[in-house]
């Protein structure tokens, strides 16, 4: 990744999504629209149309299919979702004059470094934010930065998203046992970079795609923009799942008949479900093949793989009550993360086709004893690029036309944008508690 935008701290994706069409269109800088020059898409159910008479471009209204990637479209996700990724929440340094404010959080009078500012409603641009309400401490248009600033007297605000940073307090309260600011903050002063947030920090695959020099809205990464604390669609999915019956003691599937000897049979249904918590998922798979006793699986089994698979979903102490189809509702948990995201390997994959064409071309120079210093190099390598680029692009077609992975994604589409983000945000707070549980303590 090079040079990108000023990105969330948290989560990696920048301040500025465009959407379209038309209500509630904005470009990437929340002003005007997507033009019709603004975009690569050429998909018939789309339009260009003068939003009135006059106007110097035409709009681009983007249809059901739309491939635009300035910005997402509304048929694909809502302004509610959306509206939270537009929005910045910063840390700031605490100046030696800082004093205590009625309205300041306990973790901010307790932290050394930096408190909480106000939240910009306009996005980040180059390297500021701008009309941050309310001006918390006074301070209204700070200076932004994800890079390291080595602890100098004038230090950049830290951006955030809003819910990136509740999503970071519920973790920092269940593994410090406090909101521990002064961590995030030392970190970013330490290890932070203007690519992907922190020096070597992993990267996904999606976000490679979508963070470029201004943001990508690739069709499909639409979850990366999405609210991951008020999930849109959740409450819909967990409440078909709550049975009218009392759950804890019935089964998943049909009992097998014969084979009356079984080992496992003399065991209390306690210790059978427990055998079962402590098996991995291919083993319980095994299991039910081996044990006519297993053949069945009880209900509970499925609330430990919701607990253990999905620790990100709070939900399930404030929102799923007994009786629940648990089953039920942890196939559809892990459906609505894009069919256990395999849309995502789909896009990895054709982003990665052609890679593989250059790197297979790269082995077969060397071999040929031309390396990439040798002067024969470039002409023995443009010789050949423009083929192998378009195996790549006919493999892909030919991959595409044969539906095989769009079949495949499709029958497992479901998916709820706000839960995958949140999943995807939690698993790299984890790594980001690694880091601040790693750093050296500061002697002043
Ligand atoms: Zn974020
Ligand atoms: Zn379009």
């Amino acid at each position: 990744m090079g040079y990108t935008e000023q990105v969330c701290q948290i989560c990696g994706v920048p301040f500025n999504i465009g959407r379209e069409p038309e209500l509630s269109a904005w470009r990437d800088y929340h002003y005007d629209y997507i033009t019709e020059e603004d975009t690569d898409c050429k998909d018939d159910g789309c339009s260009n149309v003068l939003r009135h008479p006059g106007a110097d471009e035409a709009e681009h209204l983007a249809g059901p299919e739309c491939t635009s990637t300035s910005g997402y479209s509304g048929w694909r996700i809502s302004v509610e979702e959306i509206q939270d990724r537009n929005r910045c929440l910063c840390l700031a340094q605490k100046k030696e004059d800082w004093k205590p404010e009625i309205d300041d959080h306990a973790f901010e009078i307790e932290s050394e470094y930096c408190y909480l500012t106000g939240i910009s409603s306009t996005g980040v641009s180059d390297f500021g934010v701008e009309n941050l309400t309310p001006a918390r401490h006074g301070l209204l248009e700070p200076m932004v930065d994800n890079n390291a600033q080595e602890f100098t007297s004038d230090q950049a605000a830290m951006p955030m998203h809003p819910a990136c940073f509740e999503m970071f307090k519920r973790e920092s309260v269940r593994i410090f046992g406090y909101v521990n600011i002064d961590g995030l903050w030392k970190l970013r002063e330490t290890q932070g970079h203007y690519s992907n947030r922190f020096k070597d920090f992993p990267i996904r695959p999606d976000l490679e795609i979508t963070v470029q020099q201004m943001f990508n809205c690739v069709p499909g990464t639409e979850y990366l923009a999405s609210d991951p604390i008020r999930v849109n669609g959740l409450s819909e999915l967990i409440r078909p799942c709550q049975m009218a019956t009392h759950a804890a003691d019935s089964f998943v599937f049909e009992r097998r008949k014969g084979d009356r000897s079984d080992v496992f049979g003399s065991l209390p249904l306690e210790l059978q479900q427990s055998l079962l918590e402590y098996l991995d998922r291919r083993s319980v798979a095994n299991l039910r093949l081996a044990s006519k006793v297993f053949s069945q699986v009880p209900q509970l089994y499925f609330k430990h793989l919701v607990r253990a698979e999905m620790p990100w979903l709070w939900e399930l102490d404030e929102q799923v009550r007994n009786p629940t189809d648990w089953h039920a509702l942890w196939l559809k948990l892990a459906s609505a993360d894009g069919g256990d995201k395999l849309d995502e390997k789909h896009r990895n994959w054709q982003r990665e086709d052609p890679n593989l064409n250059y790197e297979a071309l790269r082995q077969k120079l060397t071999r040929q004893g031309i390396n990439a210093r040798d002067p024969r190099w470039n002409q023995a390598w443009m010789k050949e690029v423009d083929e192998a680029k378009a195996q790549a692009e006919a493999e892909i077609k030919a991959v595409q036309d044969s539906g095989r992975w769009d079949d495949a994604v499709k029958l497992k589409a479901t998916e709820i944008r706000g839960l995958r983000n949140r999943r995807r945000i939690y698993e790299d707070l984890q790594l980001i508690m690694e880091r601040i549980r790693a750093l050296p303590v500061i002697e002043d």
